[in-house]
């Protein structure tokens, strides 16, 4: 498909949409799939650039972009052009055998990062569950420590595995799913002196901190950004101990923040992070990256069947390099100020609502007031109402994740639509 094609109606496209059992309702799909997640009574029919359609031929701008994850939009030329020419040529073999596609990657990923090795998944809990791992062996091996520690920050998010509901600090995710794994401890995120109390703690008589785990930005936590003197200590203290630090760059990483990786924006080097929602721009790919110091896992240690396949891995490098060729940080940085001015002067209008606007590049949040009777969820319903796609990330703060696309007409209408809910109340 040719870049011009986009520009032209949707009626205009060469695809023939593929015809799905009719008649088709909400109803009927909830009496096959299970209710693990409350819908909206919105059914997406398609997409392109920043707009999504319904069933009933709606339009909307997409600020979740699959919640960071479409980095490129949807229907992205670059993307459709490589979709269709790997799957003809190979989409998926045994990690038995080489393929050019994840080398590619993994040296794309490599030369991009602090990293020097890539191991590749599906998801962020399977690469988060990677990096796990991967700290344990190293603590085991290289430090002999029996029952080692990994500290997590409350309020994290890192993936709906076991092991990584319980690396995430926040007990909602929790409940219901015990037993829990093992070898886990909470800390609250940039408090220098609760991290160094804990180490203090839990290190005597012997060592047994092995690694901290902590998003560069908490997203699904508040959009929540790390400190820099909080993350240089962390850094530091890692140094110090031979403590690993892990960046979990699920949603922060790939561009989201205006630089390539979260931890960019601290001024430190993780030893091993995690990648996966925008490193696919929506098609299922997770990394864990480490440092040659870490590298340690043989043959035989972790596997995944589907991990770093040829289709998902040609889809990731063209995210990848659509970043770099298309200079989607400078987008992502201007369109991010932009977008947070527009949201300042909404919050200025509004103070016994809106506490704050905060966030980096195209990850931004807007914080309720604690004692405003308005919720996230409530606005976001007020906004798609109006034709913007928004997602709270918790109860008092709506998330703005567009694709890295996004242009400054589209983030006046999202401004706009904000405007809109907010002169509703
Ligand atoms: C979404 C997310 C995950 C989990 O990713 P999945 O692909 O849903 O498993 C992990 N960590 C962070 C920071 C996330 O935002």
């Amino acid at each position: 498909m040719s870049p011009e094609a986009v520009a032209q109606p949707l009626s205009a496209l060469s695809h023939t949409p593929i015809d799905f059992p009719q008649p088709y309702s909400t109803e009927a799909f909830d009496q096959y799939v299970m209710s693990t997640y409350a819908r909206y009574p919105l059914t997406i029919a398609r997409g392109q650039g920043c707009r999504l359609w319904d069933t009933a031929g709606r339009e909307y701008l997409d600020f979740v972009a699959g919640i960071a994850t479409c980095t490129l939009g949807h229907a992205h030329p670059a993307m459709v052009a490589t979709v269709s020419s790997q799957i003809q040529a190979l989409h998926h073999v045994s990690n038995l055998y080489y393929t050019p596609a994840q080398g590619a990657l993994a040296q794309w990923l490599v030369q991009h990062s602090c990293a020097d090795r890539a191991f590749f998944c599906n998801s962020g809990a399977e690469a988060n569950e990677g990096a796990i791992k991967l700290a344990r062996k190293y603590a085991h091996t290289v430090r002999q420590i029996e029952e080692p520690i990994i500290l997590t920050a409350h309020a994290s998010f890192h993936g709906r595995t076991l092991a990584t509901i319980t690396a995430t600090g926040q007990p909602k995710y929790q409940k219901g799913f015990s037993p829990l794994v093992p070898g886990f401890h909470y800390i609250p995120y940039n408090d220098i002196a609760a991290l160094e109390q804990a180490i203090a703690e839990l290190d005597r008589p012997t060592p047994r901190v092995a690694a901290i785990l902590l998003e560069a930005l908490q997203g699904e936590g508040g959009v929540n950004p790390g400190k820099v003197e909080y993350f240089q200590r962390v850094r530091q203290l890692c140094d110090e101990k031979d403590i690993l630090l892990i960046c979990d760059e699920v949603q922060v990483g790939m561009g989201r923040s205006g630089k390539l990786w979260g931890y960019e924006n601290l001024g430190i080097e993780p030893d091993i992070f995690t990648s996966a929602k925008g490193l696919g721009g929506g098609i299922p790919i997770g990394a864990t990256l480490c440092k040659a110091k870490c590298d340690i896992f043989q043959p035989g240690d972790h596997a995944s069947t589907y991990g770093g396949n040829p289709f998902a891995c040609a889809v990731a490098l063209t995210v990848c390099q659509t970043i770099e060729r298309d200079r989607l940080l400078e987008n992502v940085q201007d369109r991010g100020e932009q977008l947070r001015r527009g949201l300042r002067a909404i919050a200025q209008k509004y103070p016994e609502h809106i506490e704050q606007v905060r966030g980096w590049g195209l990850i931004n949040g807007l914080v309720l007031q604690q004692d405003s009777p308005m919720t996230a969820p409530d606005i976001v319903k007020a906004t798609m109402a109006a034709g913007l796609l928004l997602v709270p990330a918790g109860p008092k703060v709506l998330r703005f994740v567009p694709p890295l696309i996004v242009t400054a007409a589209e983030v006046d209408a999202a401004v706009a639509a904000v405007e809109q809910a907010f002169a509703q109340i």
